[in-house]
């Protein structure tokens, strides 16, 4: 058997790249790290990443709570580009993500939140202690280019996926128009909302694509195994899970419309 016909060595795995906090503006308060590990082994998923919009703070908090249980909590954001283009980086370590972070605030504007407006920036611990509350808002465009951000994210081994795709705010075909075909993301994302009629016409556009689709869960309710993607591949790792959407050796990303739930 050759290494890359190994299909004996893979397992499927249920993952959601894509779930906010309550640091998060527009996260609820709902979103703590106890309750989304408890809601994700609910939902049977596997995977989670936390992804609050440009900052990894509550990154140590989720995988804190998930000690001792199956799930596997992976570090990473959602950044908003200068364009206004929401991008989706993970990375292997939490070191990894702060250091991103660290470079996308060098150009992020001062602008304060203003909770009564934007809603609560909360940073937690993994019981749910409040640790402080971040001032500046998060929710902005940092001065780095769609282009910019991937290759950041990439520079510190990181994934980077475009995120909704198929929705008409922060997204890059709303934004700039149709994806090219050498733009480096990793993957396209499509979102919860999408029905599978518009998601096949969205495939025959990105036939080449990985398509990964996520919850983008703002509340625990938007959390769900219907709203994940099937990874195929050996374990459920970081590394496992880059080789998976870049389909290398066999592993991939289940298309994530029309399958039996
Ligand atoms: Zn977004
Ligand atoms: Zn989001």
């Amino acid at each position: 058997m050759s290494p890359t016909d190994a299909t004996g060595a893979f397992r499927l795995f249920r993952a959601d790249l894509h779930i906010h906090t309550v640091l998060s503006p527009c996260g609820e308060l709902e979103m703590g790290a106890p309750d989304i590990v408890a809601r994700a082994l609910e939902e049977r998923l596997d995977i989670i990443a936390v992804t609050d919009h440009n900052a990894a703070d509550n990154c140590p908090a989720v995988i804190g709570a998930a000690k001792g249980t199956p799930l596997v909590v992976l570090p990473g954001m959602e950044v908003q580009t200068a364009e206004d283009i929401h991008v989706v980086c993970l990375f292997g370590t939490c070191e990894d993500a702060f250091a991103m972070q660290r470079q996308l605030w060098l150009r992020m504007p001062p602008v304060k939140n203003r909770s009564d407006v934007f809603g609560e920036q909360i940073v937690v611990d993994e019981r749910n202690n409040i640790v402080r509350e971040e001032e500046i808002l998060l929710v902005q465009g940092v001065g780095y280019s769609v282009d910019e951000v991937v290759e950041m994210a990439h520079e510190r081994g990181g994934i980077a996926f475009l995120a909704h795709i198929d929705r008409h705010s922060f997204a890059y075909p709303e934004v700039l128009g149709p994806i090219p075909d050498d733009f480096p993301a990793d993957a396209l994302e499509f979102s919860r909302r999408l029905t599978a009629d518009e998601a096949a016409r969205l495939k025959e556009e990105y036939a080449h694509r990985t398509i990964l689709r996520s919850s983008d869960a703002h509340r625990l309710e938007d959390m769900g195994y219907s709203f994940a993607s099937t990874y195929r591949m050996e374990a459920p790792t970081f590394q496992e899970l880059r080789l998976a959407i870049s389909g290398e050796g066999g592993r991939g990303v289940l298309w994530p419309f029309g399958e039996a739930e």
